[in-house]
């Protein structure tokens, strides 16, 4: 049996930023990294982002082997035993642990057809299949119009495909833009050359002799030689599970990520955490939440027994409008909407019971810092005492 002082389970961003969190406090201990992935860890957002504007793909390695690291690639942790502080693999093989970090992330949700047909864009190999076929510049169905959908559609096109895009929301990002800037975003599509079907879901495909064709619920044929889907994430909880610790959608931590039972922790998309700030529990699923949980987690698993105190953004880029966003960006709550120029920069308030919950910065940059700040402060607020606080000024 291998015997880790640290293990990690997961081969993604979260597991990278652990063990750097790990090698700030401790230098010596051993470290060993079980990924299901054939691949070291690399940084996720590229696939969708910049690899498709024309940075190099080596720029996506993380590098996290010269942390003295004995990496495990392309093996999965099927099995936990919290007590005995073991992991067994799906070989058989077992690793035994003085300190267990669970960052297995999520995998996606998917559609009852299609099978390996349809892509799943979540992993490098994914990227290299579709850009394999986007090199070809094939026709392409993009099902999901969340990030994944939004990113890769707008991806696809500045490449010189022909792309569908369809989901059942009424516009693009519909979840978290308000209703004008999302129908804007998507009538910017369609006017870049993306065919945009909103309110649509697919209900099953078939192949042609050229490629398959889509049949969406409202009878319409969908042709297209690749077909792609970004619809969501489950957690991957289930080692949790068999460990019987406890798992609400993700794996319960406390404000030091530990996972409920003594030694071991969780971070990243599979963790669900209790934002001081929001005064809810929340799991997040992008990355500087890997970046900044995982590096807490790395350090605690060292014995550094910190809380967990950030408030993480995610940001987006979708032909030439790009954005940052903090705290819970949510068409469910109120907005406050203060647009410089309508649609093309702005900022959006996302406000409950009065109170700045969350902040969509819409090509406005460098104000992450004074988003936090404004969501940080315990009032109410309304709309035209809104107007001049952000962009602060230097
Ligand atoms: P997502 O952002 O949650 O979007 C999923 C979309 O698929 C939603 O529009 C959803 O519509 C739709 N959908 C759900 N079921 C569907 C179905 N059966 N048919 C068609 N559409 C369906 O998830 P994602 O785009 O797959 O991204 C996966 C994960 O990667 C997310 O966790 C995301 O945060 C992360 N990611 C982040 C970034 C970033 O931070 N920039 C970029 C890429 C990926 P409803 O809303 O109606 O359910």
């Amino acid at each position: 049996m291998m015997r880790y002082k640290y293990l990690i389970v997961g081969g993604g961003m979260t597991a990278d930023a652990a063990v750097r969190g790990i090698r700030e406090l401790d230098t010596e201990g051993t470290v060993g990294l079980i990924g299901d992935e054939p691949h070291p860890p690399y940084a996720r957002p590229p696939l969708s982002k910049k690899l498709w504007r024309g940075a190099r793909p080596e720029s996506i390695w993380r590098g996290t082997q010269d942390l003295e690291v004995t990496l495990h690639a392309g093996r999965r942790a099927v099995g936990l035993d919290a007590v005995r502080h073991e992991v067994r693999d799906e070989r058989g093989e077992t690793y035994g642990f003085d300190r267990l970090l669970l960052a297995t992330g999520g995998a996606p949700r998917r559609l009852p057809f299609g099978a390996e047909d349809v892509v799943y864009f979540r992993t490098l190999d994914d990227y290299r299949r579709v850009r394999a076929l986007a090199d070809e510049h094939l026709r392409f169905a993009v099902i999901g119009g969340g990030f994944i959908g939004a990113e890769i559609a707008a991806a696809l096109a500045a490449s010189g495909c022909r792309v569908t895009m369809l989901f059942p929301d009424a516009g693009i990002g519909s979840r978290i833009f308000p209703a004008g800037l999302s129908s804007f975003v998507t009538d910017d599509y369609r006017q870049r050359g993306v065919v945009v079907w909103a309110g649509e879901t697919v209900a099953g495909m078939r192949r042609d002799r050229s490629g398959f064709v889509l049949r969406t619920r409202s009878g319409r044929d969908i042709p297209a030689d690749a077909v792609i889907a970004g619809i969501g994430i489950i957690p991957n909880t289930e080692l949790a599970e068999r460990a019987e610790l406890p798992v609400n959608d993700g794996i319960v931590v406390d404000e030091q990520l530990r996972a409920g039972a003594p030694d071991v922790f969780a971070a990243g998309d599979v963790a669900s955490f209790h934002s001081a700030v929001l005064d809810r529990r929340m799991r997040v699923e992008h990355e500087d939440n890997a970046l900044a949980m995982g590096r807490l987690a790395g350090r605690n698993m060292a014995g550094a027994a910190e809380p967990y105190t950030h408030l993480p953004f995610f940001y987006s880029d979708l032909f030439d409008s790009g954005y940052e966003a903090v705290g819970e960006v949510d068409n469910r709550l109120s907005t406050v909407e203060h647009w410089q120029e309508p649609y093309r920069k702005g900022v959006v308030y996302y406000l409950r019971n009065g109170a700045v919950r969350g902040v969509l910065l819409w090509n406005v940059w460098d104000q992450v810092g004074a988003a936090r700040r404004l969501i940080a402060e315990p009032r109410t607020w309304r709309a035209a005492d809104l107007r001049e606080r952000l962009p602060e000024r230097p």
